[in-house]
């Protein structure tokens, strides 16, 4: 089959969450799985390219072709800068919607399945039921929608709607107009053969009231064609045997001995008191209400209490940059912080923390709960989205679970959660257990892979 993947980010080029992670992962595993992969995507100021554009090849076979517009994608930023996002974000991702058309004549490939990610390339399944539906080139082509976060719509005033460069109308209630705007990602969910959101429980989650984010009905009218399909994780890039990043790298067998030695490093760089046997708490994300920050900062200064670390590496909304801030001064020698986006520091976190903060409004799948496993920390989760379908409670007792989840999203919730896992932390074995059954899990990209590919076939029969 001939895939084309187009998204605003893909690892290694560009990265600002698990959007990047997913486009990285997802063609080579489709390429192994015997598919012809074209990566369509940005080429912006900052992407990490070392070889000639437009078209260069990468890895296996899956090749990469670049959208290069100085004006649009030769700015300091992916979507923004400083806290704000660029007021011509609508003109940059339709020009990179329209280009993906006009790349995939100039490399002669034909594609089956055109499969866009999010409202940046939600443009496309509208193009192509519009501009390109008679055109012989693309007479075979299919598209998929991938939803990785549904709050993010791209929505528009009406007045710009003439920019999408659409033939024909498609300003109405069956279209793309939203309350009297343009909604880019309900274009996309209405015009796509097919719809995938990251994990099972979030393709529920999406069609409810309460998690649809005003565009529930839209979706429970498409309830046939959405499909959940849970990420997998990149097993060759986070791998704590030989990862470049940590200063003490270890598998299962020195698991417990060298995540202290690493914890040292971090305790060190953060000017924290330098103890082993303290349990530390790492949290790796988007500084947004999405990721539970509310309630993990309410609950700081009852694991400072117990003597617990608390360890922060994010950017995002000031305010919460500003909480943490105050923690850590509130706090100097158990809460640290690293308000940066930076891919070496969250290696280093993850290898060091005993425990991964990942209590989410809600999450449509998650990596950060994944690469913890992976790295020994067990996650500490709210139960929704793609955390229900990842982590479940340990029980010491059964030997069963690999981390702590609770079910109402309230600090009295979390906190217990919090409490449980340092009780688990003081039995030195259970931990241990705990530790070892994490490094056992996995979430596979091949066993993704093959199921998108059967929703490329249902969209192709
Ligand atoms: P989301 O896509 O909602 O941001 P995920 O958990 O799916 O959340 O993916 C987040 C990805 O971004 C993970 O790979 C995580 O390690 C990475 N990440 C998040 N914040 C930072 C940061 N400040 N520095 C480095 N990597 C980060």
């Amino acid at each position: 089959m001939k895939i084309v993947i187009c998204a605003s980010e893909v690892v290694p080029f560009a990265k600002t969450g698990g959007l990047a992670d997913v486009c990285g992962a997802l063609p080579p595993a489709l390429e192994k799985l015997g598919h012809e992969v074209v990566i369509i995507t940005p080429r912006y100021k900052t992407s990490n390219i070392k070889a000639p554009t437009p078209i260069v090849h990468i890895g296996e076979n899956v090749r990469v072709c670049f959208v290069e517009h100085n004006h649009y994608f030769g700015r300091e930023g992916i979507y923004g800068e400083g806290g704000g996002e660029y007021q011509d974000n609508l003109e940059r991702f339709t020009h990179f919607c329209h280009e993906s058309f006009r790349i995939l004549k100039e490399i002669k490939f034909s594609p089956d399945i055109l499969h866009c990610h999010d409202w940046h390339t939600a443009l496309i399944p509208v193009l192509l039921k519009t501009n390109y539906h008679n055109d012989p080139f693309f007479k075979n082509a299919r598209s998929v929608l991938t939803i990785h976060n549904l709050a993010y719509q791209g929505v528009f005033p009406k007045n710009q709607y003439g920019k999408l460069g659409i033939d024909g109308n498609v300003f109405h209630t069956q279209g793309l107009e939203f309350y009297d705007q343009v909604n880019m990602l309900k274009g996309g969910i209405i015009y796509a053969d097919a719809i995938t959101t990251v994990s099972p429980q979030y393709a529920k989650e999406i069609q409810t009231y309460e998690l649809g984010c005003a565009l529930d009905g839209v979706l429970r009218n498409r309830s046939q064609d959405i499909y959940g399909i849970l990420n997998g994780l990149d097993y060759d890039v986070w791998n704590p045997v030989d990862d470049p990043f940590l200063d003490f790298s270890y598998g299962p067998a020195v698991v417990n001995e060298n995540k202290q030695q690493n914890k040292l490093v971090v305790q060190a760089a953060l000017d924290l008191p330098l103890k082993e046997n303290i349990p530390m708490f790492g949290f790796v994300g988007r500084l947004c209400i999405q990721k539970g920050l509310d309630i993990i900062m309410e609950a700081v200064d009852g694991i400072v209490a117990k003597d617990g670390q608390v360890v922060f590496t994010g950017v995002g909304d000031k305010k919460y940059h500003r909480m943490i801030e105050d923690a850590a001064q509130r706090h100097p020698r158990h809460v640290g912080k690293f308000l940066v986006f930076d891919e070496r520091i969250a290696h280093k976190i993850y290898a060091a923390s005993d425990f991964f903060l990942m209590p989410s409004l809600y999450e449509p799948c998650g990596l950060g709960q994944m690469i913890a496993l992976r790295y020994g920390a067990i996650p500490i989760v709210h139960k929704t989205g793609g955390l229900a379908d990842t982590i479940r409670l340990y029980d010491p007792i059964h030997k069963t679970g690999n981390g702590f989840v609770f079910t109402e999203y309230t600090r009295e919730a979390f906190i217990e959660a919090v409490e449980e896992s340092l009780k688990v932390y003081k039995q030195k074995a259970y931990m241990e257990d705990l530790r070892e059954q994490a490094l056992r899990y996995r979430f596979s990209w091949e066993k993704s892979a093959k199921e998108y590919m059967r929703v490329y076939q249902e969209c192709l029969s």
